[in-house]
């Protein structure tokens, strides 16, 4: 199941409450304030900052 971009409208960062990116290729949101990713699982982004994964500087 894709992710629905729509969402990127409604989705915020649990830590910082900003927008997040849509990484297509990881299938994962990106908070570029915290530096996290967020993954998406079925289609459902998992914004719990205890599953988010420390951005690697590279991306
Ligand atoms: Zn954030």
């Amino acid at each position: 199941m894709a992710f629905d971009k729509k969402l990127l409208d409604i989705v915020a960062c649990p830590v910082c409450k900003g927008k997040l990116e849509y990484d297509k290729a990881a299938q994962q949101l990106i908070c570029k304030a915290d530096k996290l990713a967020y993954p998406i699982t079925d289609g459902i982004p998992v914004l719990l900052e205890n599953r988010a994964l420390p951005l690697n500087e590279a991306v």
